[in-house]
């Protein structure tokens, strides 16, 4: 069995198609997702999906991207991480690519997320784009090694990788990690230990080689795990074992 750390299910693209999604998962012995929030609207819909179906859990935060939007307070992230359903904080982090200039109000939510997730004792998911060195600084200052969570869609070095392992934190590698170009990420998957990794779709995007370009799906995360045992030279079994065990280990709320 298999787990897909990350996935946004309650966008269009796949919001109208759940009951195929949910019937490829099974056939593709893909057991769990976790529905990530990027916006205090659209947290509904990611916690209905987390009610409705016993498999499907959800995270509440704002996305470092969404720049004119509603601010999460630390209450307000706190209470509505109140529920059993909501495992997680985030996404959170910071995303110096895709918005320049005076980003201190990025920085400002990142923290806000860590402080709730020490308060919920729920992990964080965080995000971290051309920003791993303040990421990391504010994960420090702010003593996200109390709460732990997942660094998703890594992207980053080797080294930034072990800092975030350092920290407590899990590595979680997402379609990318089987494109033909991404040789610094498949050396992170290569070197880090087995028992931090995690596997994630991020679907819409990213969809893994054979499905590249086209909308990503849960069910597409073993293509993740088949690469990571290419990559390591161990069994695709091995990688579902152990992915799956480090999420529900991570997520003490997430009932198996
Ligand atoms: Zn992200
Ligand atoms: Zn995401």
């Amino acid at each position: 069995m298999l787990v897909d750390s990350h996935c946004h299910l309650n966008f269009p693209e796949l919001a109208a198609n759940l009951p195929a999604i949910k019937q490829s998962m099974l056939d593709n012995q893909v057991g769990h997702a976790l529905c990530i929030s990027v916006t205090l609207p659209d947290f509904p819909q990611v916690l209905a999906l987390a009610e409705a179906n016993d498999n499907f859990y959800a995270t509440v935060g704002v996305h470092p991207d969404y720049e004119d939007i509603e601010e999460p307070t630390l209450d307000g992230l706190v209470s509505l991480a109140n529920h059993p359903k909501v495992i997680g904080i985030g996404e959170t982090g910071l995303d110096y690519f895709r918005l320049t200039g005076d980003l201190e109000w990025q920085r400002a939510r990142f923290r806000t997320h860590i402080q709730a997730a020490i308060q919920s004792k729920k992990p964080l998911v965080i995000h971290t784009r051309n920003a791993a060195e303040d990421t990391l600084r504010i994960m420090r200052e702010e003593n996200a090694h109390l709460v732990g969570g997942v660094m998703h869609c890594f992207t980053e070095s080797l080294e930034v990788a072990l800092q975030a392992i350092e920290l407590g934190f899990y590595i979680s590698f997402s379609g990318i990690v089987t494109f033909k170009n991404a040789v610094s990420i498949k050396e992170v998957a290569q070197h880090i230990p087995l028992n931090r990794i995690l596997v994630e779709t991020d679907s819409p995007y990213l969809a893994p080689i054979p499905y590249r370009g086209k909308i990503n799906q849960p069910a597409y995360v073993r293509y993740v795990a088949e690469e990571i045992a290419r990559l390591r030279g161990i069994s695709f079994e091995e990688v579902s074992a152990a992915t799956t065990e480090n999420f529900f280990r991570l997520f003490k709320h997430a009932v198996q």
